[in-house]
C-alpha cells in the first residue's frame, strides 16, 4: 500500500491521476477536512429494496433481520435518512471522521471477527490513511501549482454505493 501511494503521487507529478478509488476518496476528505459518513451511505442516504419490499441497510446482506430498516409500504424516506450508523468501536474512533466506519454489516457482527480481528482490519485502514496524510503536502502543492485539476478529489460526485475504504 505504501508503494502504491508513492506510485500514485509520482504519477500525479506528471499530471496523471490514476483513478484509485480509496486514494481519491480518502485524500478528498483529508484535504477538505469535511467528516464523512459511512462511505457507501448505508444507513445514511443509501438503502436497498429487496424483492419482498423490505428496505435494508445494504444490498449484500438482506437475509439478516438486523439489517432490515423498513418496508416500502410502511416506511417513508424521512424515517430512513440517517437511521443507522456504526456503533463501537467506530463510534469513538479518532479517525471515524475520515474512515466513516468501513462496513456497517461487519460493525454489527463484530463479534464474528473478535476484537483482535477487528483491530487487524482497522490497522490496515490506519496505515492507508496515514500514508495519504503523509502525501498531503505534496498533493496540496500539485493542486496549487495547477499540475492536477482542483476537482481531482471530489469522489464520488454522487453516492454510488462504493465503499471507498476497503
Ligand atoms: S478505523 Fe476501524 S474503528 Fe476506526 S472508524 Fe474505521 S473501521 Fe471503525
Amino acid at each position: 500500500m505504501t508503494r502504491l501511494v508513492r506510485r500514485w503521487v509520482s504519477e500525479m507529478r506528471g499530471g496523471r491521476v490514476l483513478g484509485l478509488v480509496p486514494f481519491l476518496g480518502i485524500a478528498g476528505t483529508l484535504l477538505s477536512g469535511q467528516p464523512t459518513h459511512l462511505r457507501c451511505g448505508a444507513g445514511h442516504d443509501f438503502f436497498s429494496i429487496a424483492p419482498s419490499g423490505d428496505i435494508t441497510l445494504c444490498p449484500v446482506t438482506p437475509e439478516y433481520e438486523f439489517m432490515r430498516v423498513g418496508h416500502i409500504t410502511e416506511t417513508g424516506p424521512d424515517e430512513l435518512h440517517g437511521c443507522a450508523s456504526p456503533g463501537e468501536p467506530c463510534a469513538s474512533c479518532d479517525i471515524l471522521w475520515v474512515c466513516g466506519g468501513r462496513c456497517i454489516f461487519i460493525n454489527r457482527v463484530k463479534d464474528w471477527v473478535g476484537e483482535e480481528g477487528y483491530g487487524l482490519i482497522c490497522s490496515t485502514v490506519r496505515h492507508l490513511v496515514g500514508e495519504l496524510e503523509a502525501a498531503l503536502p505534496e498533493i496540496r502543492g500539485l493542486l496549487e501549482e495547477g499540475t492536477i485539476p482542483p476537482d481531482t478529489f471530489h469522489y464520488p460526485e454522487i453516492n454510488n454505493d462504493c465503499e471507498v475504504i476497503p
